[in-house]
């Protein structure tokens, strides 16, 4: 080897161009390992422009990147949780409650917006699955009926994104009052003859599962989520038997009738519009 050779700067590897970008501004995908720039996956909706992995996207996101751009007008953005129990461990409800909102950058586990989809009016809303795991309190509860007045007060459609571990545990028997709270809201909206789209993306587990979200005129679920009442581990730990590969997977339920579709969240926009159409949304 020449001394001139041995002196020539090396070509810039994929690992040094990586080297050149401050760390946390690059996302590897768990599924193919690639690593992508978090802004093109970002732009692309938490999805892997590789394999099609969906990462968690949060509510806001969620429902500016689906309604039509500047159309998301925030509805009951006020309502915050009371603490009727006055339930404590080790830390006071309100505390804990006040702590997940900073965490999650929203007031609660659900966000409810009026919009446009494609120029068409919708209701739209998203649980904040960071907010103490999307669970289903009296504000969650107290926001999916609102969503369904407003889209009955509207004649407009319904769609509502789940991301939930289930009931609000520091609210006791409050929380799963609203599994019949919003089945009730859900049936009275049903009246004006428009759609309700359920959209479950990964996970919708619980008392989200076992009321409206598994009761949408159309169900979809997107790739790989996991939707269920009980958690795959419990049920196994319960029925002491292993459970077949992809049970309670999306792929799995729509083999086994659960649910009508999977579409993958880039393609959510144009089938949900799609779907308005059909069902003979105004
Ligand atoms: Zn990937």
């Amino acid at each position: 080897m020449t001394w001139f050779k041995r002196m020539a700067a090396p070509k810039p590897s994929g690992d040094a161009k990586r080297a050149s970008v401050p760390s946390g501004l690059w996302t590897k995908c768990p599924s193919c390992g690639e690593v992508s720039l978090a802004e093109e996956v970002s732009r692309n909706l938490e999805t892997c422009g590789d394999c099609g992995h969906h990462f968690r996207l949060d509510a806001r996101h969620r429902l500016e990147g689906f309604l039509d751009e500047g159309s998301l007008t925030e509805v009951a953005a006020g309502l915050l949780p009371e603490d009727p129990l006055e339930f404590k461990d080790d830390k006071d409800y309100l505390s804990r409650a006040k702590g997940a909102a900073e965490k999650a950058g929203e007031s609660e586990a659900f966000l409810l917006a009026k919009g446009r989809l494609f120029g068409r009016p919708v209701v739209a809303g998203s649980f904040v699955f960071r907010y103490m795991g999307g669970s289903m309190g009296s504000v969650v509860g107290e926001k999916i009926v609102r969503a369904f007045e407003l889209g009955a007060e509207a004649r407009c459609p319904v769609v509502i994104f789940s991301a939930s571990g289930g009931a609000r545990m520091q609210e006791g028997i409050f929380s799963l009052m609203q599994m019949a709270k919003t089945t009730v809201a859900l049936n009275r909206y049903r009246s004006v003859c428009q759609p309700y789209i359920s959209v479950l993306t990964d996970p919708t587990t619980g008392g989200v599962a076992a009321s409206f979200a598994l009761l949408g005129d159309v169900i979809i679920a997107e790739p790989g989520a996991l939707v269920g009442f009980a958690g795959p581990r419990v049920i196994e730990q319960t029925i002491r038997q292993k459970l077949p590969e992809g049970f309670q997977r999306s792929e799995f339920l729509l083999e086994h009738g659960v649910i009508d579709m999977i579409v993958p969240r880039p393609e959510l926009r144009d089938a949900v519009a799609l779907l308005c159409q059909h069902l003979g949304a105004r």
